[in-house]
């Protein structure tokens, strides 16, 4: 990369706050908005630039990284009144990280064409520890060109690329992605609620797991503790979940697929979410499972 890019980091939450350390602490320039300013302190504190609109930091920067929650969120940094697309200028680049669904992303893709903007989608496959870790996987669909010039950015926040095509091909692999993960942790509830049913201890579950080289997945391990101490502070919430569900069947249905086990999947996240459980881990879905049907 010759010149070093001026990156604008919108959306400090669980990832994004953790990703847009990791660009700072390798030396990047980093300016950040978040719509909930107080969460922006602790990067005025390490010398960053903070903007009080998305508008404002496209302003100071050439390269914009999202990582927000979904579409309407989105649409509200990118399109509202104080919209960083409004300051956006020809040669400016647009990374978004969030998972969106793939005719969201398409639609970007072409209004950043349009305006001579450069897009890329890169959603990502890894939670909170591998964002801490700087060791998330990212799931690009760009310009081979585009990625390349933007690698080195990438690789301060994921320890691996996975090129997929051009946009929207990032996010419809992180949908395919996230099906696995959302019915390894549905698994792993009725596994343990089978358990309790029948006496069994669940940590037996996870120690036969452990034994069995091929049965030895590091994500039973991630999410060990949530099912065992039936806690489950967000590391990736259900309500992020649930929306990624909904773009899976949706894109399913336009392909006339079914996915009968994702469908189900998406019944009990959905009743996780309505008896209150959208901001806890998805792994809650194991409280849901012991409520009466
Ligand atoms: P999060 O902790 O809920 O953070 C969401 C961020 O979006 C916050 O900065 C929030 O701002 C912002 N936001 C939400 N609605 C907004 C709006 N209307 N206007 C402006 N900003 C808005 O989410 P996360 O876990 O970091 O996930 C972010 C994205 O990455 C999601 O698309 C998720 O599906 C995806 N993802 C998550 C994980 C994971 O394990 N957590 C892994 C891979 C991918 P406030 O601070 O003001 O609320």
């Amino acid at each position: 990369m010759s010149v070093p890019p001026r990156i604008g980091f919108i959306g400090l939450g669980i990832m994004g706050r953790a990703m847009a350390l990791n660009l700072h602490r390798a030396g990047f320039q980093v300016s950040v908005y978040n719509r909930t300013r107080s969460r922006t302190t602790e990067f005025a504190d390490l010398g960053c630039q903070v903007a009080s609109t998305p508008r404002a930091l496209a302003k100071m920067c050439d390269t914009i990284i999202t990582m927000v929650s979904d579409p309407a969120a989105i649409d509200e940094v990118l399109e509202g009144p104080e919209g960083a697309a409004s300051a956006f200028q020809g040669g400016n680049a647009l990374i978004n990280m969030s998972t969106l669904s793939p005719d969201y992303t398409a639609a970007l893709a072409k209004k950043c064409y349009a305006a001579g903007v450069v897009f890329l989608d890169c959603p990502v496959s890894g939670s909170k520890a591998a964002a801490e870790k700087g060791q998330l996987v990212i799931l690009a669909g760009a310009e081979k060109a585009a990625l390349e010039r933007f690698a080195p950015v990438l690789k301060t926040m994921g320890k691996e690329i996975v090129y997929a095509g051009l946009p929207p091909a990032g996010t419809a692999l992180k949908l395919c992605v996230n099906l696995i993960v959302a019915q390894l942790t549905t698994a792993l509830a009725e596994s343990a609620a089978l358990a309790q049913a029948q006496g069994i201890d669940p940590a037996l579950i996870f120690e036969t797991l452990a034994h069995n080289p091929a049965m030895n997945c590091g994500y039973f391990s991630l999410k060990k503790d949530n099912i065992l101490k039936r806690d489950f502070p967000p590391a990736f919430p259900l309500r992020h979940m649930l929306k990624d569900a909904r773009f899976m069947l949706a894109e399913a249905a336009k392909k006339r697929l079914e996915l009968p086990v994702t469908a189900a999947v998406e019944r009990l996240m959905t009743k996780s979410y309505n008896s209150g459980y959208g901001d806890k881990d998805l792994s809650v879905v194991l409280d849901t499972l012991a409520e009466p049907l």
